[in-house]
């Protein structure tokens, strides 16, 4: 019965495959550059700048305005709702300012949390009615990905069988959406680093979940070539007592994902989920330097751990702009070469890239 009613034509699934493949093209990762009005005032807050439209459209000018070399390291952008429709300084739409650096345009389709009553304190997320207005849309307003960030927690009594079914078939759904109206999914089941939990137990959670949602993507025929996934890295809780090496983390993510991910999926980003901007790029270069089998590219798909040095560097004055786009361009190329598996440590690396990004509970 295969092909008997199929979801994508021949060409549909080019299209799709093409731009996933653009997107992790080698030594290529994302800028999530997506965050919400909220999320976006708390990281504002922190360099003392006030949450305005105009505050969050000149950070994000500068950053989208960074050299166009930027796209060797950077192959899509995520944006946030409000991002899409602004403009740079010359009246240039932002879509178009990223584009003509060659880099594919996403956005953010999810439409933050709701409570899963009868458990303890999970969450689903919103957005499905309307989704494919929404998709057909954006496409035309020039984005060619989407993102869903489904989020699930590890305690003593979660992530319960409900939590993961239903943010599995969710983020299928979604998928399936976004596929009919010619944009890429990104897939982002996160588990959060909430907790004292192990390595072990987030690598038992990470594989459970990431079984459940290829399940779910098979049950809704979705074409996998033409998806991306953003996991978390296996990583012990933020609390743990015990700390680990980026060579433990690599070997522990990388055995998830084998065991999970089929190997059709052209693409693993990686979200950075509150590890410092050293860290994730570590991490990401050892995950690559991993000896098992990695039939995807592995790459990222970070927030804070590429804009929380260029944030920093800004603090809101216009005449920072170059020192935030040096910021910026330094950890984009330094995960671009981790993405390689080359980066290694120079010796020097800056007190302020150290600096840990967690968030507690961080859900939208
Ligand atoms: P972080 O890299 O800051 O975890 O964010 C990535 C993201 O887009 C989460 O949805």
């Amino acid at each position: 019965m295969t092909h008997q009613f199929p979801a994508l034509t021949p060409e549909q699934k080019k299209a799709l495959s093409d731009i996933a493949q653009r997107i992790v093209a080698p030594g290529k990762g994302i800028l999530a550059a997506d965050e919400s009005v909220g999320t976006m005032g708390n990281r504002l807050q922190r360099i003392k700048v006030e949450n305005t439209e105009e505050n969050r459209r000149a950070f994000r000018e500068i950053l989208f305005s960074s050299d166009a070399s930027i796209n060797q390291s950077i192959g899509g952008v995520i944006f946030f709702h409000e991002t899409l429709y602004q403009k740079d300084s010359s009246g240039k739409p932002f879509p178009e300012v990223i584009k003509d650096k060659g880099i594919v345009v996403g956005i953010k389709l999810d439409k933050g949390t709701a409570p899963l009553a009868g458990t303890n304190g999970e969450i689903t997320i919103q957005g499905l009615d309307g989704l494919a207005e929404r998709c057909a849309q954006y496409k035309k307003d020039g984005a060619d990905f989407g993102k869903w960030r489904a989020v699930l927690k590890i305690t003593d009594t979660t992530p319960s069988t409900l939590a993961i079914q239903e943010n599995a078939n969710t983020l299928a759904r979604y998928a399936s959406i976004c596929q009919q109206h010619g944009l890429v999914p990104i897939v982002e089941p996160e588990v959060l680093p909430d907790g004292d939990h192990d390595l072990q137990r987030c690598q038992y959670v990470t594989e459970k979940v990431l079984a459940a949602v290829y399940k779910a993507l098979n049950d809704h025929h979705v074409y996998l070539e033409g998806t991306l996934l953003k996991p978390n890295m296996v990583t012990a809780g933020h609390s743990c007592p015990k700390k680990y090496t980026p060579e433990e983390v690599a070997m522990a993510t990388v055995t998830a994902l084998h065991r999970t991910v089929p190997a059709a999926v052209p693409g693993i980003c990686f979200l950075s989920g509150g590890q410092s901007e050293e860290e994730a790029s570590l991490n990401l270069s050892a995950i690559n330097q991993c000896p098992l089998p990695k039939p995807w590219k592995l790459t990222f798909s970070y927030g804070r751990a590429l804009q929380a040095s260029a944030l920093a560097a800004w603090v809101g004055k216009p005449e920072n702009k170059k020192a935030t786009q040096e910021a910026f361009c330094k950890r984009a190329q330094i995960n671009g070469l981790a993405s390689k598996g080359q980066y290694i440590v120079s010796g020097k690396s800056d007190a302020a890239a150290k600096q840990s990004l967690f968030t507690a509970s961080y859900t939208y």
